[in-house]
């Protein structure tokens, strides 16, 4: 079932970081629950936390508030207290923060796949929807900074993920075409749907074994074992979708 995907056709790779690279949802679970201790709070909140993360950033990568202003708007709204200066809700935020930061810990399968894109030759980049400072840590904490693998943070370049500028400036900054560069990522929207509206190749990572992705997966099984990535993308066959970043292969 965990078929091996070649990528014979690409020159660059850029990765998502966040839930693809790094296992963004279990630290903010455990950073969730360490603040709230902290604070004199109920444990248990990081599934409300998750949900405002998520209306807020989409709110950021509308364009509708700045980076900051959607970590002041969360802050204040999982803490129930609407009175607090945009400086006084960063200021909370960042007893989170810290306890997110304790708890950066990559996918087994990360380090791995970087390795072996490196080794084939390929351009390697990671493309997040996230500040240069707070990506670098992460990845440095993931043991994932490498010679040859370059960071490409949104907030920094001005267009986040789905926007196709995002995906473009790293394209051009890696010196590849579009056509000839894969991303790879656990969002539909800002790693697979975005990506190829921008000309780029794309795969959705779907850790998750919920009945959807397991259908979706089972859609795409080929009983030779092993498939092309022009294959794997095709969506009479499935859409393109990777359990775990151990399937990529480079040719
Ligand atoms: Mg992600």
């Amino acid at each position: 079932m965990d078929y091996p995907v070649v990528t014979a056709s690409c020159r660059a790779v850029l990765f998502d970081l966040d839930d693809t690279l790094m296992d963004h949802q279990s630290a903010l679970r455990d950073g969730v629950d360490e603040w709230c201790t902290q604070l004199g709070l109920p444990t248990g909140q990081h599934a409300r936390f998750l949900q405002l993360e998520k209306k807020w950033f989409a709110a950021y990568e509308r364009g509708e508030v700045s980076h900051a202003q959607q970590r002041a708007g969360r802050c204040r709204e999982f803490l129930g207290r609407p009175e607090l200066s945009d400086t006084a809700a960063l200021e909370a935020y960042a007893g989170y923060l810290a306890a997110y930061r304790r708890n950066w810990r990559p996918f087994a399968d990360a380090l791995p796949v970087l390795h072996r894109a490196l080794a084939a030759g390929v351009q390697v980049g990671v493309l997040t929807n996230g500040t240069q400072q707070m990506q670098q840590a992460k990845l440095q904490a993931g043991g994932l900074e490498l010679e040859g693998v370059e960071l490409f943070a949104t907030v920094e370049m001005g267009a986040p993920k789905p926007q196709p500028q995002a995906y473009l400036h790293a394209c051009e900054r890696l010196g590849v075409a579009p056509a000839q560069t894969l991303m790879v990522g656990d969002s539909l929207a800002n790693d697979v749907e975005g990506a190829r509206a921008a000309g780029l190749q794309a795969l959705h990572l779907c850790r998750a074994r919920s009945p959807e992705a397991t259908a979706r997966l089972e859609a795409t099984a080929q009983p030779e074992g092993i498939r092309s990535l022009e294959g794997a993308q095709s969506p009479a066959r499935g859409g393109g979708v990777l359990r775990s970043l151990d399937q990529l292969r480079f040719a």
